[in-house]
């Protein structure tokens, strides 16, 4: 069932509307079933979950009879962003993930947020998915902040990642969808994978496997669940952020995801008006590479890689 689950009026005869696709059980009601729902597009820039939402429905839509609870899915956070290639709410220069739990009689960005915060009541749990920005390529990953650690983490570590990175909750933003959930007792869980504007189908379909099982475990679905791998888990004291020293054009040597020897290169950034080498990226230690700049320019500071130290996934 599509249901529209807030919508506010634009300046000239049109409505900016969030949608939302409710699979659920085709025999019997709703009442007192478990939900899930998942969540992507707050960033208009990141389209990887728009194929997480395909593939999950193409799932369970191959197999509705194993449906036993609700799947809500909002592919479209932030439609106005998706619309213009804009990563925040365009004309309001906002980053939508900045307004929650918003106010539903605030500005029509908090107004949005708030409506959608009311919509998402009583879900099981939430996964918001997201894709980077266009600089960086990400492994398929879960983010926590280690306060929700506890409780989080058995829900994480079914969804069929490479990698859950728990940080320390200093750098927890109060703002964000996954923390206003969390804060009103809905577990929320927050997953980066591949690049934006780009669709990365192997990462999607390894998530959606991992998404099946989460619903088998909150009692949504009673279908095979495959098998799903245990992440790599990791705190920022595990994580190396290397970045550019110099301006110039990064040239990768490595593919993203690759183990790296320490002193492995890594790429080099070129000045390109001068025609000369400016900087060797080499890698400081043995680790993961599952951060990787895909955007060539670079200003000094940029961020070129993150890797993880010591024994990566594969
Ligand atoms: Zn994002």
């Amino acid at each position: 069932m599509l249901q529209t689950v807030v919508s506010a009026a634009l300046p000239v005869q049109e409505r900016l509307a969030i949608r939302k696709h409710r699979l659920s059980p085709a025999a019997g009601g709703t009442d007192g079933l478990p939900r899930l729902c998942v969540l992507t597009g707050t960033h208009g820039d990141e389209l990887e979950g728009q194929y997480v939402c395909y593939a999950l429905q193409r799932r369970i839509q191959a197999e509705p009879e194993h449906l036993t609870g609700i799947v809500d899915l909002y592919p479209a956070i932030n439609p106005l962003g998706i619309d213009t290639v804009s990563r925040g709410i365009p004309m309001f220069d906002l980053d939508m993930n900045r307004i929650f739990p918003g106010a539903s009689d605030g500005p029509v960005p908090e107004y949005l947020a708030g409506e959608l915060m009311k919509d998402l009541r009583g879900a099981a749990c939430a996964v918001d998915l997201h894709a980077s920005n266009i600089f960086l390529r990400e492994a398929l990953q879960v983010r926590l902040n280690e306060n929700n650690a506890d409780r989080l983490l058995p829900l994480a570590r079914l969804l069929n990642t490479d990698f859950i990175w728990i940080h320390p909750n200093a750098t927890v933003l109060e703002s964000t969808l996954a923390y206003s959930l969390n804060a009103a007792g809905i577990p929320a869980l927050v997953v980066e994978m591949g690049i934006g504007l780009r669709l990365t189908p192997s990462d999607g379909d390894q998530l959606t496997n991992g998404l099946l099982a989460l619903m088998a475990h909150l009692g949504i679905w009673s279908g095979a669940v495959p098998p799903y791998k245990a992440p790599v888990e990791s705190t920022d004291g595990e994580v190396i952020l290397i970045s550019a020293e110099k301006p110039g054009m990064f040239l990768p040597a490595v593919p993203h995801g690759v183990q790296l020897q320490r002193g492995q290169c890594i790429g080099e950034i070129v000045d390109v008006l001068r025609g000369e080498p400016v900087q060797q990226i080499m890698a400081p230690a043995a680790g993961w590479l599952f951060t990787l700049r895909e955007y060539p320019a670079c200003y000094a500071g940029s961020v070129v890689a993150r890797m993880m130290l010591g024994g990566g996934v594969f």
